[in-house]
C-alpha cells in the first residue's frame, strides 16, 4: 500500500467516524424536547463556578430576561459583577447575604440568622415565575453547614416555577442536592496561580 493509498485510507475512516458521531449527536438533540427550566450545580474546587453562573446572567440579559441574584458570602467582597450589575443593570434582582455573618461558630445562631434573611429573598425568586434565571451563589456552604434545613432548599428548588432555571455555586452540598438537580458540573482544581504565588486578579478573580 502506497502513502498516498493510506492517507484515503485514514480520510475515509475518519470521515465515516464523524458521520457516526453527527448521527448520534442528531439523534439527541431529536430526543430532546422538553421544554423548562433546569436546576445547575457548580461545584468542585477549581476555580470558575461564580464566573460561569454570572456567565449564564449575562446570557439571560441579552434576551431581556429577567435574572434574579442572591449570594450566600461573607462580608463585604466587593466584585466586578457586583458593581456591574448595580451599576448598569439595576432591574436584576440582587441580593447579598448581610455582612454580620461570620463563619464562626462561636456567633452560631448569628451566622444562622444571616443565611434565613438571605434564603427568605432566594425564596421570593423561587416562587416568582416572572424570574427566567435565578442564582444562588454559594448557597452549597449554608447546607454544609447545616446554617439552612436541607429540606425546605430542596423544596423550594423542586416547586419552583416550571419554566424557570437556578444555578447553585459552591464546593459540596451533599448528595440530595446533587441528585435533585438536572445538570451538574464539577470544576477540578488542576493548578491556580495563585498557589504559584499570584495576588487575584480584578476582574479575573474579583
Ligand atoms: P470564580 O469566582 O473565579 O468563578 P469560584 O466561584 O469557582 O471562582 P470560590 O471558591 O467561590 O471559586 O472562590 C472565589 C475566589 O477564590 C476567586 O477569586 C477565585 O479566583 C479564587 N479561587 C477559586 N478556586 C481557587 C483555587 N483552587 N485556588 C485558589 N484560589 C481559588
Ligand atoms: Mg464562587
Amino acid at each position: 500500500m502506497t502513502d498516498a493509498d493510506r492517507n484515503n485510507e485514514d480520510a475515509a475512516t475518519r470521515k465515516a467516524a464523524m458521520k457516526k458521531r453527527k448521527q448520534k449527536v442528531d439523534t439527541c438533540i431529536g430526543r430532546a424536547e422538553e421544554q423548562r427550566g433546569v436546576s445547575i450545580l457548580l461545584t468542585g474546587n477549581g476555580k470558575g463556578k461564580t464566573s460561569s453562573a454570572f456567565g449564564m446572567a449575562l446570557r439571560s440579559l441579552g434576551y431581556g430576561l429577567r435574572v434574579g441574584i442572591v449570594q450566600f458570602i461573607k462580608g463585604k467582597q466587593l466584585s466586578g459583577e457586583e458593581m456591574f450589575i448595580r451599576e448598569k443593570h439595576p432591574e436584576v434582582y440582587f441580593h447579598q447575604m448581610a455582612t454580620g455573618f461570620t463563619w464562626n461558630t462561636q456567633d452560631r445562631a448569628g451566622d444562622i440568622a444571616a443565611a434565613e434573611s438571605a434564603w427568605a429573598h432566594a425564596e421570593k425568586l423561587l416562587q416568582d415565575e416572572s424570574y427566567h434565571l435565578v442564582i444562588l451563589d454559594e448557597l452549597t456552604y449554608m447546607l454544609s453547614y447545616k446554617y439552612l434545613a436541607e429540606e425546605m432548599v430542596l423544596n423550594a428548588l423542586r416547586n419552583r416555577p416550571e419554566q424557570q432555571s437556578v444555578v447553585v455555586t459552591g464546593r459540596a452540598g451533599g448528595d440530595a442536592l446533587r441528585d435533585l438537580v438536572d445538570t451538574v458540573s464539577e470544576i477540578q482544581d488542576i493548578k491556580h496561580a495563585f498557589k504559584a504565588g499570584v495576588k487575584a486578579r480584578k476582574g479575573v478573580d474579583f
